[in-house]
């Protein structure tokens, strides 16, 4: 959590390095102590008349010219770090040319105590201010990061029982709550000035080290010395603490790329360099802009690295060091242009409040006590003794079960109320009286309601295939429907007729057994098997017949709980509801059976009339060829003589023929009527089928889900195949007609039109012996449509 401050902004002040040569012509600081105007002479090389001035003028913070390191501090530093005891996070940052004196303004010269900078007198105040603050419990750690060329190297990493950095390297990473830390940057723990400014001057030794180990100049990298405050009030137990980071940051210097006039390893650094301290200004101008709402803190290390220690929520006071000679006043004037530009940012500075949760739950659990005693207190004056606020316990937990139950059954006129806690364990006990009486209803349904298990149904299926030779009674059983399948049997043995449950008895069921476990269900005057349900049929049953508690051998027991035998329901479905179309379809086979017949006369008849024609060509060629040889071929005048014999031998042969033509058209005529016979009891049978399953899928309750989960590709209902196979024509009939198709294939001359079917036929049947296989071995296409019939066995 964090508190807010009331409103101040970047506080930006230039300092500027005493030199001898200070160009006071072109830099002049206004007596009000805060503005500053640089005049430069226009450049006659550019071609503009020389001697002419151009004037700006910066109005920051504050001057800071002459000034020594401790008003420097004084004026820069000591509200920051105050800021930072407080909780606020806060930035003190230098930036300007190489030379400018950041180094000196932010660490001073070293050797000399006097000539120290901001760093060690904020080091200095801080312990100072946690001595004196001893209200307030501090820890204070320090770290300290250079980032050179974009990488991060941290300066105390030699310090002893440091623990190094990790397999990862180190990272800027941000933390929950919009923090970010340094990861693999070490944190110090230090307890004294002289702690402190031993890891400030380990770490500025590091930084010139690692200088000259690399070939750098150490003014090319940014520096961020951070003192990490933690306090806690050591009065209030309060489990609130405050944290702050106080950032010291020493920047590259600014100067711009085509100063440097160097390539190689400069040139790589200045474009760092430039390009960081860019993405700090737009980082902090961002901030500036309270429209926005995306900082590009991410774009450098640095900017990410200070992302909660710059403008918006911290303490930020820059300080522009500028050089104050003639021939770098083109650096200097754009140092003060990036000081003007930093100068409208705003700042909302917070404190970072953190709530300790151990602390935190101790004082609450205090709290608790206290409340406690105070309603006992309470208790005592209003006549109320002995009232705990405790859990309740088991006891009583069992007593107001009881005291719920009562109430439930009348014999208890009400509960009374006595805390909170038995109250809402009243309501609990109701809860589980509901459920209970929702689980005792369900199970009562459940009791007249079968629920079909899956692996049951399974199970049923692949019974049904193994005893497909067995009768109805093993394409019955496999009606399993591949999920759980509530069927209430009674419900489907009021809905069959009378009719029906005769053929169970009688016809349907194939073991003697089963037979016998039905037949002895035949109730007694006045108890209809109808009424029953099936476990009270089953015991019925077996009261009346002994026999049938027998073992039943290896068949299954008869299976009361699923739905009607398709095959039996079938046979009921025609002799009621499908009776019409049924009758339709018997004569409809009739009508195509009488053609058949015809057909087969026809087509005998055809043959036999080919054969004698051929038999009666042969013999004319014969009795002509005979005759040739006898030379009695020819008259006396040179013409073609018949004979008598030869006469009716070509008169027969022509009446054969005109026979044959005759009879092969009206063979053509009735294979037309025999093809649209069978398209009649083709779609009949079709009618039927699909009437039957519709009722039969509505009569027997299949779940609305069940039927559109077997629609969209579900195992194929066992069962169903051996339906159609009872429904398809006699194989000998097919057998018959095959021969018969061969036969005018050799002989007719129309024998491509036959070719054709013939092979239309063919596939046909594949089809249907695909469909014919069991759900196991075949892998329906999706979306074949279970509803869907298949196609059925064609004849022609
Ligand atoms: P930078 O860090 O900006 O590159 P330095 O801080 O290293 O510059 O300053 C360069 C030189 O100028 C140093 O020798 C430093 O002691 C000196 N210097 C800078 N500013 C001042 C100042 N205000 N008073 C005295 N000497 C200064
Ligand atoms: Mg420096």
């Amino acid at each position: 959590m964090m508190i807010a401050h009331p409103g101040s902004e970047v506080r930006v002040l230039i300092r500027s390095r005493p030199t001898a040569n200070f160009a006071q012509e072109l830099i002049e600081y206004l007596p009000d102590g805060q503005t500053v105007s640089v005049h430069q002479r226009k450049d006659s090389r550019k071609g503009v008349v020389n001697n002419q001035l151009s004037s700006w003028s910066f109005r920051l913070d504050g001057v800071l010219h002459d000034v020594s390191q401790e008003e420097v501090y004084g004026r820069v530093g000591r509200g920051v770090v105050l800021g930072a005891l407080e909780g606020y996070n806060g930035t003190v940052m230098c930036f300007g040319q190489t030379g400018a004196g950041k180094t000196y303004t932010m660490t001073g010269a070293t050797e000399s105590y006097k000539q120290r900078g901001i760093i060690p007198r904020a080091l200095q105040e801080v312990f100072r201010e946690v001595e004196q603050r001893s209200d307030h419990a501090f820890s204070v750690h320090l770290s300290f990061l250079e980032i050179y060329n974009e990488t991060l190297v941290d300066l105390l990493a030699s310090v002893r029982g440091c623990p190094g950095v990790g397999p990862g390297g180190m990272a800027v990473v941000e933390e929950a709550g919009g923090g970010v830390s340094v990861r693999g940057l070490s944190l110090h723990p230090v307890h004294s000035e002289e702690a402190a400014l031993n890891l400030l001057f380990e770490g500025e030794m590091n930084r010139i080290i690692g200088a000259h180990a690399l070939n750098k100049h150490s003014s090319r990298s940014h520096c961020i010395l951070t003192v990490h405050i933690e306090s806690r009030s050591r009065t209030l137990s309060d489990a609130k603490y405050v944290t702050s980071k106080l950032n010291l940051v020493d920047l590259a210097g600014s100067e711009r790329l085509g100063k440097t006039g160097s390539g190689g390893q400069v040139l790589k650094e200045a474009m760092y360099i430039n390009k960081s301290l860019s993405f700090l200004e737009q980082a902090i101008l961002a901030l500036a802009d309270r429209r926005r709402d995306h900082i590009p803190f991410r774009q450098t290390k640095l900017t990410h690295a200070l992302k909660d220690s710059l403008g918006g929520n911290c303490n930020t006071v820059l300080v522009a060091n500028i050089y104050g000679e003639a021939s770098q006043i083109e650096e200097t004037l754009s140092t003060l242009r990036f000081a003007s530009r930093m100068k409208c940012v705003q700042m909302d500075p917070v404190v970072n409040e953190h709530t300790d949760p151990v602390l935190q739950v101790r004082k609450l659990e205090k709290e608790i006590q206290l409340l406690k005693q105070e309603l006992s207190i309470h208790n005592t004056l209003a006549n109320r003794m002995g009232m705990s606020y405790d859990t309740l316990s088991e006891t009583q937990v069992a007593e107001i079960q009881s005291q719920v139950r009562m109430y439930l059954e009348g014999s208890l006129d009400e509960i009374n109320i006595v805390s909170i806690r038995q109250i809402q364990e009243v309501f609990a006990q109701f809860k589980q009286a509901v459920q209970q009486q929702e689980q005792k209803v369900k199970d009562q349904l459940c009791q007249n309601y079968t629920l079909v298990e899956k692996a049951q149904s399974t199970a049923g299926s692949t019974a049904a295939k193994s005893r497909g030779s067995q009768g109805t009674v093993g394409v019955v059983e496999g009606h399993g429907f591949g999920v759980g399948l509530a069927v209430p049997s009674e419900r489907h043995i009021r809905l069959l007729s009378p009719g029906r449950t005769k053929a169970i008895k009688t016809k349907e069921l194939a073991s003697q057994g089963r037979k016998e476990a039905v037949e002895g269900r035949s109730p007694g005057p006045g108890k209809a098997v109808e009424s029953m349900n099936p476990v009270q049929r089953d015991r019925e049953g077996r009261k009346h017949d002994p026999q049938s508690q027998e073992p039943q051998g290896p068949q299954e027991p008869l299976r009361t709980d699923s739905p009607p035998p398709k095959a039996e329901a079938f046979e009921d479905f025609k002799a009621e509801r499908g009776s019409e179309i049924n009758r339709i379809l018997k004569e409809n086979k009739v009508v195509l059976l009488e053609r058949r017949a015809r057909l087969r006369e026809l087509t005998e008849g055809v043959n036999t009339a080919k054969r004698e024609i051929d038999s009666t060509s042969t013999a004319l060629h014969q009795w002509r060829d005979k005759r040739q040889s006898q030379g009695q071929f020819v008259s006396a005048e040179g013409v073609p003589v018949l004979d008598e014999a030869e006469l009716s031998l070509a008169l027969r042969l022509r009446e054969l023929k005109t026979q044959y033509r005759q009879q092969y058209e009206e063979l053509r005529g009735t294979k037309a009527e025999v093809s649209y016979c069978q398209h009649l009891v083709d779609q009949c049978r079709t009618r039927l089928l699909n009437e039957f399953e519709s009722w039969y899928n509505e009569s027997f309750l299949i779940p609305e889900e069940v039927q559109a989960m077997l629609r969209s590709g579900g195992p194929i209902r066992p069962g169903l195949v051996p339906v159609y196979k009872a429904l398809a024509l006699e194989e000998d009939e097919q057998e018959h007609f095959e021969r018969l198709r061969y036969e005018l294939l050799a002989d007719s001359p129309s024998a491509i039109s036959f070719y054709n079917a013939q092979n239309r036929t063919v596939q046909r049947r594949n089809y249907s012996k695909a469909m014919s296989q069991t759900p196991v071995q075949k892998t329906t296409p999706r979306g074949s449509g279970r509803t869907k019939l298949p196609a059925i066995l064609s004849v022609i």
